[in-house]
């Protein structure tokens, strides 16, 4: 498990810390010892599969659900029983839950009527963060006279009126259809970019994670399986869950052992000797080992490639997917392989029964912890 420093002193640039945070129902650890420091105004998603914990993680920060242990502090300030509504908390959720019986602008203003806001201080502010969103030309419509997509926007809206330091969004886009949900979240995007707020989002979608995030928690029954970079969790996971969770990846078992010449040999159960190059930061896998290595990392050739680690196989299957192909080969050394290539630019025409050979750079593969 990796992550950032969850204790000690606040630093300058941490707006949440959350320590040892545990939630039980009974016999349901929703929560297990959760630990993690947020930078003001990162982008940070925490994502995972449903039932992973990661509304009663968005909860507990909002002060909705009551944590069994643990602390949250915010800008330095414990406040892990400081009431919901005395957290100054902006939240947008999956439902639009705009109330139906208020024109978009009264939405909007609801929370500063609550907060018993001035009259037309409040108009200006509500012009304000509808403008944000653009849909201050909407403000005099009604909800059920909008689209999914333009009552999130109004949800967000809301949620921004009073300026709050931190944002969270508990799968906001996931009721939108795919085309809109790309929209939204471009949209999403600029805004934390343009008002600098922090936002914690929450999704079950890898690629909304990694689209948007600045940072990925990736949650796993409770616990942080692995946390960083977009690029960093990708390119570098650390155990089978996060390598698979994450785009999709072929995991090779063998043993490993020093090469003479200084990088690592593996060698598969089928006997067979491959190379594996380390990066910097990569500790050297040294005995019985898991290999992931990625589809788009192969390439199907006739002939070996000079460089690679090549082993022989046959195309039991072709995918068409528009920018590229998914292509099967069932490998005598290696079991079923899955490789991507983009159409037509790789060496080989994908057909079905074609002997082939699967290529990949010594440095194009990585041992995980196999769990
Ligand atoms: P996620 O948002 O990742 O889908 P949740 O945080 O909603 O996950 O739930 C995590 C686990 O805690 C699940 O097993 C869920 O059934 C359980 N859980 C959540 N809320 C409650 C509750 N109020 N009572 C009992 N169990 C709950
Ligand atoms: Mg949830």
């Amino acid at each position: 498990m990796t992550g950032p420093a969850t204790t000690g002193p606040a630093t300058a640039d941490e707006i949440v810390r959350i320590e040892g945070l545990t939630k039980t129902y009974g016999a349901v650890r929703a929560v297990d010892d959760v630990s993690l420091s947020i930078p003001r105004g990162a982008f940070l998603t925490l994502l995972g599969a449903s039932g992973s914990g990661k509304t009663t993680i968005l909860m507990s920060i909002a002060g909705f659900v009551q944590p069994s242990a643990g602390r949250i502090v915010v800008a330095g300030r414990d406040i892990t029983h400081v009431p919901a509504n005395k957290r100054g908390l902006g939240m947008v959720f999956q439902g639009y839950a705009l109330f139906p019986h208020m024109s978009v602008g009264d939405n909007v203003g609801f929370p500063l009527r609550v907060r018993g806001g001035k009259r037309a201080v409040d108009r200006d502010r509500v012009a304000q963060a509808l403008a944000l969103v653009q849909m201050d030309h909407l403000i005099d419509r009604m909800p059920d006279a909008l689209s999914g997509g333009q009552q999130q926007r109004v949800a967000l809206a809301r949620a921004l009126v009073f300026n709050p330091a931190i944002l969270l969004l508990d799968e906001p886009l996931s009721a939108l259809d795919k085309k809109l949900r790309a929209d939204l979240q471009w949209e999403l995007k600029e805004l934390h970019h343009k008002i600098g707020t922090t936002f914690i989002y929450v999704t079950h979608d890898q690629d909304e994670a990694l689209s948007m995030s600045d940072n990925i928690v990736i949650l796993r029954d409770g616990r942080i399986e692995q946390s960083g970079a977009p690029g960093t969790l990708y390119h570098r996971p650390a155990s089978r869950f996060v390598a698979d969770f994450l785009g999709k990846s072929n995991f090779i078992p063998g043993t490993a052992a020093p090469d003479p010449s200084g990088g690592i040999t593996v060698t598969t159960r089928g006997g067979q000797l491959l190379s594996k190059a380390l990066a910097d930061d990569e500790a050297a896998p040294a005995g019985p080992c898991l290999m992931a290595l990625r589809p788009e990392n192969i390439t199907v050739t006739h002939t070996p490639l000079e460089g690679h680690n090549t082993v022989e196989g046959t195309i039991t299957g072709v995918s068409f997917f528009g920018a590229d192909h998914q292509i099967m080969i069932e490998t005598p050394a290696l079991g079923p392989v899955t490789a991507r290539s983009h159409a037509l630019r790789g060496a080989v025409a994908p057909d079905t029964g074609a002997r082939v050979c699967v290529n990949w750079r010594p440095g194009d593969w990585r041992a995980v912890a196999d769990r």
